[in-house]
C-alpha cells in the first residue's frame, strides 16, 4: 500500500463557443478575426459604457448546472472580482464567485476511470467573461482584446481525484458533455479549456473526511493541455513526496505555481502572504434576475442526448461491444458522422466497423478530423452498397475509400475510373459459377463428350453480374468445377 494519499481538486475554465455574441457585449463570439477588430466599446471599458447580459450564455451555465445535478440559484446576479492587469481593461472582471451566486452549487459527476466508474463533487458552476489573450515573446508582449468579454464558464470541484488518470478522465468527459449539449467545441488546440489544478498529499493511514488531515493546497495555474494536467501532477506529486520525506512538506505554506511546458516542471509564483484580495462587491450595472422555474423546465427539456445515453443505445439497439460504442461517442463529430451512416440506410454493425477499424486509422494517421476529410456518411453507404451488391469485393472496397478521400472524388466515379466495376472475389464469384453449373448438369456431360461449353458458361456469369466478373479468375473457377464433376 501507498504511504501517501494524493488529493486533487480542479478548477476546470471552458469558453462557451455556441453564442453569437460575447457575455456582456455584442460583439461576435468568434475567433476568425484579425487580432483587435472584434471588439465593442463595452469590452475596452470605455467610459459610459454597460453590459448588457447574454441571455444564451446564462442558459448555456444553467443547461451545465443542470447536467451536473447542481443546485440553481434563486436569483441571478454577478460580482466584480477587482484587479488590474493588461488583460482587464475595466480593472475588474464580472463573475459570480461567492455563495450563492453561481449558477449551481453542489452537484456531482459520473466518470469511468480505467474500467471504474467514479464519481466527482461538483462545488459550484459560474459564468463569467474571459480576459484578452496575451502573448509574451523575448522583448515584448502582443495583446488581443478579441477574446475579452467571450462567455466562460468555471467549474470548481471538490478534492476528490486521487490520480492523474482520474483527473484527466474527468476532463475529458466533461469536454465530451460540453460538446454533445452544444455548450462549447471544448478545443484545447484554440485556447478554449484550460485549467487550475491543485494538489495535495496526506497520509494514506488518516482519515481523509477529516480536512485538518489534508495536505498543503498547491495550486497550478493555467494549464492548457489535458497531457499537460497530467503531467503537472504527475511532478508535483512526485516533488511533494520529496518534500515531505525531507520533512518540509508539513510546515510549508499554500502556494500558487504554474506549469512549466519547456522545463517540464511547476515553478512558484506566489505563497499566501501575496493572495490577492479581490474585494468582490455585486455588480451594480446588472439587475438581479429572478430564475423562474419555467424557464429552467424548458432548459432542462432542451438538453441534448448526452455521450453515455448514446453509448447505451449503441450497445443495447445496435448490439455494438462496448469498446466500440465507447470508440465511438468519445469524440461527438465522429458519433455524428455514425448517426448519419444509419439515418442513410448504413448498417449498424458494418458502419462501427468501418469507423473504429478503418477511419479512425486514417484519421489519426494523417491527424485530421472527421469534419477535414472529402468522405461524407452518405459516400460511406454507398460503398457499403457496393459490396453488398457484389458490385465491388471488399478488398477493392478499402481503395474505393482511400481514392474518395484522397482524389475527393464521389465513390461511383473513384469506380468507374479504376475499371473496378470487376468482381474478382472469389467467395462471391464461385458459389454463383457452382450454381450455374449445377443447373446445366447435361451440358457437363456434352464437354466430356468433347463439346465446347465454356463459353457458354463464361457467358452465363458475365450475364448474372452484368459484365463485372473477373475474366481470368471466373474461368480459372470454371475450370476447377467443371473438372470436379
Ligand atoms: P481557495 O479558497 O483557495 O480558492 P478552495 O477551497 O475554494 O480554495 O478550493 C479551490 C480548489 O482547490 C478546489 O478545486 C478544491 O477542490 C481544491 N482543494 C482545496 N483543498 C485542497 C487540498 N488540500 N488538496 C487538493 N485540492 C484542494
Ligand atoms: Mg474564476
Amino acid at each position: 500500500m501507498n504511504k501517501y494519499k494524493v488529493l486533487i481538486g480542479l478548477e476546470m475554465h471552458c469558453e462557451i463557443s455556441e453564442t453569437n455574441t460575447k457575455v456582456f457585449s455584442g460583439a461576435e463570439n468568434s475567433y476568425k478575426d484579425e487580432p483587435n477588430s472584434n471588439i465593442r466599446p463595452v469590452d475596452m471599458a470605455f467610459p459610459g459604457t454597460l453590459p448588457v447580459v447574454n441571455k444564451e450564455a446564462i442558459k448555456k451555465a444553467l443547461m451545465a448546472s443542470l447536467i451536473l445535478d447542481c443546485k440553481q440559484p434563486e436569483y441571478i446576479y454577478f460580482e466584480r472580482k477587482n484587479y488590474y492587469y493588461p488583460d482587464l481593461p475595466k480593472g475588474f472582471q464580472i463573475t459570480q464567485e461567492t455563495k450563492p451566486a453561481p449558477m449551481g452549487i453542489y452537484g456531482r459527476l459520473e466518470y469511468e476511470c480505467n474500467g471504474e466508474i467514479k464519481v466527482a463533487r461538483i462545488n459550484n458552476i459560474h459564468l463569467e467573461e474571459d480576459s484578452a489573450a496575451t502573448d509574451h515573446f523575448e522583448s515584448y508582449s502582443t495583446i488581443n482584446y478579441n477574446r475579452a468579454g467571450v462567455p466562460l464558464l468555471e467549474l470548481v470541484t471538490e478534492p476528490d481525484f486521487r490520480s492523474a488518470d482520474e483527473a484527466v478522465a474527468f476532463l475529458e468527459t466533461m469536454r465530451s458533455i460540453y460538446q454533445y449539449a452544444g455548450i462549447s467545441e471544448a478545443d484545447s488546440m484554440k485556447g478554449q479549456v484550460r485549467c487550475d489544478v491543485n494538489v495535495s498529499i496526506m497520509d494514506s493511514d488518516k482519515d481523509e473526511t477529516d480536512t485538518n488531515n489534508w495536505g498543503t493546497k498547491i495550486e497550478i495555474k493555467n494549464v492548457n493541455s489535458f497531457g499537460g494536467v497530467r503531467e503537472a501532477i504527475n511532478y508535483e506529486i512526485g516533488r511533494q513526496i520529496a518534500l515531505k520525506e525531507s520533512g518540509e512538506y508539513d510546515s510549508m505554506e499554500q502556494q500558487t505555481r504554474r506549469w512549466d511546458e519547456e522545463s517540464a516542471t511547476t515553478i512558484y509564483m506566489r505563497g499566501k502572504v501575496d493572495a490577492i484580495d479581490y474585494k468582490y462587491f455585486v455588480e451594480p450595472n446588472i439587475p438581479k434576475y429572478k430564475l423562474s422555474n419555467e424557464w429552467l423546465e424548458e432548459i432542462r427539456k432542451s438538453i441534448p442526448t448526452l455521450p453515455n445515453e448514446r453509448k447505451e443505445k449503441y450497445i443495447k439497439e445496435y448490439g455494438l461491444s462496448e469498446v466500440d460504442a465507447k470508440t465511438i461517442i468519445k469524440d461527438k463529430k465522429i458519433s455524428d458522422f455514425y448517426e448519419r451512416v444509419i439515418e442513410a440506410g448504413g448498417d449498424v454493425k458494418s458502419g462501427a466497423n468501418w469507423i473504429t477499424s478503418i477511419i479512425l486509422g486514417y484519421l489519426n494517421k494523417t491527424e485530421q478530423e472527421i469534419t477535414d476529410i472529402y468522405l461524407t456518411p452518405e459516400m460511406l453507404v454507398e460503398i457499403m452498397n457496393m459490396i453488398n451488391e457484389g458490385k465491388i469485393s471488399s478488398k477493392q472496397s478499402k481503395d474505393v475509400l482511400n481514392k474518395v478521400i484522397e482524389d475527393k472524388k464521389e465513390p461511383k466515379k473513384v469506380v468507374k475510373d479504376l475499371g473496378m466495376t470487376k468482381i474478382s472475389d472469389e467467395n462471391i464469384l464461385r458459389p454463383m459459377i457452382v450454381e450455374i453449373l449445377e443447373s446445366h448438369l447435361e451440358l457437363i456431360e456434352e464437354h466430356r463428350k468433347g463439346r465446347n461449353v465454356f463459353d457458354f458458361f463464361v457467358g452465363q456469369v458475365m450475364k448474372q453480374t452484368r459484365g463485372q466478373a473477373d475474366p481470368s479468375l471466373t474461368a480459372k473457377i470454371l475450370r476447377e468445377e467443371i473438372e470436379k464433376r
